[in-house]
């Protein structure tokens, strides 16, 4: 075992802290108060090659490894956390591309996803479920020469702007997927939706009324997309268990930062003990849960099969992510609550987690269904 990045990685850390550091804090208004995207984002982010990051050079991808996406996800999250969903999604919709396109489909859509010309979405969740994709009612009938969609998604992240959407339907009965162009006739959202947190990643309904795409955007052949949606669904929850860690690093940093000048008589808060437990549990649960995401990148790095490894890291990270941030809010008292401080952000980001990419009862499900018996 080998626990120390390699050099390019730690090169890389250090060049998107610095990135995230000088070019994100003008957003986090933006996305939070306003619950805007700032589109001038992208073209910064894709100049930094975030949005392909294990991707193949020869389709616009950086040629790195998932610890490193990992790794930038880390420290994207810890300026602002909806910036890395965003990329996130980006990078789902890149992978379907890079593992079930045909070459032709791979040299067309990878290097505008990869370069933002193009942004993605990825649609199973529907009104009716979102925990049971094999309930999904999206149809598909083939047509002599195309496809014919109809359905509505739900909590789609990007889709109100987004170019091209990634979509699971019912064909003769079992799940496919496909790829549509955003601007096909039938193809329309919602207005976006008010959240908790994570705001600024804008998300929408989609409505598909008989929208039709040629044969070839049929992904991988007719039917058993069921596993492609796990194996997307990988790529996702390496994301977004990382973005929390980014939470958590920053919850931690924060409530240092406060407990250092809140004063209790003539002391700093930051010598109670009470305050050690906080701060000592939150460290020990961020180590811990930086340690998972790193191990479920290299998993994927060296092509294991990590549905059990990337279900128990979400479930882990993401219930820690809001217990950290939980008592990071406590170190501050009642300002913790207060807008003005920047815990109050991080708390309400980190709930969001527990519910997207699958619950946490979901992930239960996954290992359980895994463990040898
Ligand atoms: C911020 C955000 C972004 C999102 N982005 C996307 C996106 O881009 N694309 C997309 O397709 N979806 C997206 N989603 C949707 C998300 O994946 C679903 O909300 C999630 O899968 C849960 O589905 P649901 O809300 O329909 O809950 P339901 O499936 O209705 O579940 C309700 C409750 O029942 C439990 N439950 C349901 N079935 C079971 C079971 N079999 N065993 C045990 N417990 C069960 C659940 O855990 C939950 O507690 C997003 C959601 C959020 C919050």
């Amino acid at each position: 075992m080998d626990f120390n990045l390699t050099a390019p990685q730690e090169a890389f850390q250090k060049e998107v802290r610095k990135f995230a550091e000088a070019e994100l804090p003008p957003f986090v208004d933006i996305m939070d108060k306003e619950n805007r995207f700032p589109h001038e984002v992208r073209p910064k982010l894709a100049e930094m090659n975030l949005y392909g990051i294990p991707f193949d050079p020869k389709y616009g991808g950086a040629g790195a490894d998932h610890v490193s996406l990992a790794l930038a996800q880390i420290e994207i999250s810890k300026i602002l956390a909806p910036v890395a969903m965003h990329m996130q999604l980006q990078h789902v919709v890149g992978d379907r591309f890079n593992k079930l396109a045909t070459e032709e489909q791979k040299l067309e859509w990878m290097p505008q996803i990869c370069e933002a010309q193009k942004v993605g979405c990825f649609g199973f969740t529907e009104p009716d479920t979102g925990s049971n994709p094999k309930m999904i009612k999206t149809t598909a009938v083939e047509e002599a020469d195309c496809y014919v969609l109809n359905g509505t998604k739900r909590f789609i992240t990007n889709a109100p702007w987004a170019d091209v959407m990634c979509v699971f339907a019912k064909l003769e009965g079992d799940i496919s997927l496909f790829f549509v162009e955003t601007d096909r006739p039938g193809f329309s959202t919602t207005a976006k939706m008010e959240k908790l947190g994570l705001r600024g990643t804008d998300l929408s309904d989609v409505i598909l009324e008989d929208v039709r795409v040629p044969k070839d955007h049929l992904m991988g052949g007719k039917g058993g997309k069921f596993d492609a949606l796990k194996d997307a669904m990988t790529i996702g929850k390496l994301c977004l268990s990382a973005q929390c860690v980014g939470l958590m690093q920053a919850s931690l940093e924060e409530a240092i930062k406060y407990a250092m000048t809140r004063m209790h008589f003539d002391e700093p808060i930051y010598e109670l003990q009470a305050i050690h437990w906080l701060l000592a549990e939150m460290a020990s649960r961020l180590e811990a849960s930086r340690w998972l995401v790193y191990r479920a990148a290299f998993l994927k790095d060296q092509g294991i099969d990590s549905i059990k490894d990337l279900a128990i890291t979400k479930l882990f990270v993401t219930s820690t992510a809001v217990d950290v941030c939980r008592w990071g809010m406590q170190v501050h008292g009642a300002y913790g609550i207060s807008k003005e401080y920047k815990i109050e952000r991080l708390f309400r980001d980190a709930k969001m987690y527990e519910l997207l990419e699958g619950t946490s009862e979901i992930q239960r499900e996954l290992i359980v269904r895994r463990l040898p018996r």
